[in-house]
């Protein structure tokens, strides 16, 4: 007796980790509406589709992103395996995963790619709006094509992008980092000019004068705006090849109404860009306004262990896009089901269910009342649940209407109440009826 009333402690609450979210209903609709009209657009510019491991070695990181980036330094969740000891990390961006399996599968061989993904990214940073842990990303990429021309495309895909999802003041901003050779004098340069002000750099920038100098012109500290404002630009330092890149890209925007500011100061976060850089920014998420960034990586592929080969890609922030149409007061309707089935008894389940099979094959969309286990629930009850879903319909599954092999539809929404009896075995054709345009 008393060993069974003695009291268990109760099971401590477990909660997510910290700037991991969950995505839940009615905000998941959201996503998917946002990723249906994504697969859409990348279908017209005959874009594909690929799906990547989450898990990639570190090293992948460590040598695509480079080693003094804010990423690699300071924002990776990486491991061990524990069995073999393989150092892993999660990914905390998708382009350098991307070229890993297109050199791995050898998929340039046959010509160039265009490709799209979707999907979780990780990043150790502080959470606040607009920037979290477990963040998602959608991202285009295309492989194999130097030329302008795809740079150009992969801007028009991004603003056609922001079209169909009915965004607004999205600016674009654009710049060129030139080649390798290029930033060599630029570099000196600039190590030059921030040693001159040396004593308005931060922690960061002064370890990264030596290392990585171009690092500190994406530095997201205010202090620092005047060096860097002041800094020697890139874009004097770019040879003919390299500009005339740069103007063929402005020209294709030019011609297609795509107005851009030229941003200097662009340089992104990793180490892998060249050539064209981009970013689409908006005043309306504060400091966290960048939605989408991008340009050319060259040099990737071949620093991948790939035959070398040139790419350009972008890559939005799906938490920061969904925050901006709801900032813009644009929301999606939740999705409701068309129809609620109301089911009094336990005995009528067997063929009620088989009903709303024949609907749902119709395309109806259906919800079915379920129960406690011990019972269906009062009439009352599911009435009550069938109006709370939306539904424009209720089924009821009667004992009487289906003695008669028959089930009454009644009217939830647009003249509530009104009701008709319509036949089990005709359940096709009047599927129609309920269904909403
Ligand atoms: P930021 O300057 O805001 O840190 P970033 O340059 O690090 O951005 P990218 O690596 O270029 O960002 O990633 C592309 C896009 O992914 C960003 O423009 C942003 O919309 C989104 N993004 C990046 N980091 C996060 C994050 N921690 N949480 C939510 N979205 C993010
Ligand atoms: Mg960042």
């Amino acid at each position: 007796m008393t060993e069974n009333t003695q009291k268990q402690p109760k099971p401590q609450k477990l909660v997510g980790v910290k700037g991991m979210n969950d995505i839940l209903p009615p905000d998941s609709a959201r996503w998917e509406w946002l990723e249906k009209r994504v697969r859409g657009l990348m279908a017209r510019y005959a874009y594909r589709n690929v799906r990547l491991p989450i898990v990639e070695p570190t090293a992948l990181f460590v040598r695509g992103l480079g080693e003094v980036t804010d990423i690699v330094e300071k924002e990776m969740y990486s491991f061990e395996d524990r069995l073999n000891g393989e150092q892993l990390t999660l990914r905390p961006e998708g382009t350098a995963g991307l070229v890993r399996a297109m050199v791995e599968h050898n998929f340039l061989y046959e010509g160039g790619k265009r490709l799209y993904y979707m999907g979780p990214m990780f990043r150790h940073e502080r959470p606040q709006r607009g920037r979290y842990r477990q963040f998602h990303q959608i991202g285009a990429e295309v492989l194999g094509f130097g030329g302008p021309e795809v740079d150009a495309e992969l801007i028009l895909l991004a603003r056609d992008l922001w079209k169909v999802l009915g965004l607004q003041d999205v600016r674009l901003e654009l710049n060129s980092l030139g080649q390798p050779e290029e930033r060599k004098a630029h570099r000196a340069a600039l190590i030059a000019h921030f040693e001159q002000h040396a004593d308005l750099l931060d922690e960061d920038a002064k370890r990264r004068l030596h290392s990585n100098p171009l690092r500190i012109l994406d530095t997201k500290n205010p202090a620092m705006a005047p060096v860097v404002e002041s800094a020697p630009q890139l874009l004097d330092f770019l040879g003919e090849a390299s500009l005339a890149h740069f103007n063929a890209v402005k020209a294709i925007l030019d011609a297609n109404g795509i107005a851009y500011r030229i941003n200097p100061r662009l340089v992104r976060g990793m180490d892998y860009y060249n050539l064209t850089v981009f970013e689409f920014i908006t005043e309306s998420l504060g400091s966290q306004g960048t939605i989408c960034g991008g340009g050319r990586y060259d040099y990737l592929i071949e620093q991948v262990g790939g035959k070398p080969a040139p790419a350009v890609g972008w890559a939005l922030g799906v938490e920061r896009v969904l925050e901006l149409i709801k900032e813009q007061g644009d929301e999606q309707a939740a999705p409701v089901p068309d129809v609620y089935a109301v089911i009094p008894d336990v005995a009528a389940l067997p063929q009620a269910i088989a009903t709303l099979q024949v609907l749902r094959q119709q395309g109806v969309s259906v919800q079915m009342h379920a129960g406690s286990g011990e019972g269906m629930g009062s009439m009352k009850s599911q009435f009550k649940k069938a109006d709370s879903s939306g539904a424009r319909f209720a089924l009821v599954f009667g004992a009487e209407e289906l003695a008669q092999g028959q089930v009454t539809v009644k009217s939830l929404r647009d003249g509530a109440g009104a009701q008709r009896l319509e036949a089990l075995d005709q359940a096709p054709s009047w599927a129609q009826s309920l269904q909403s345009i």
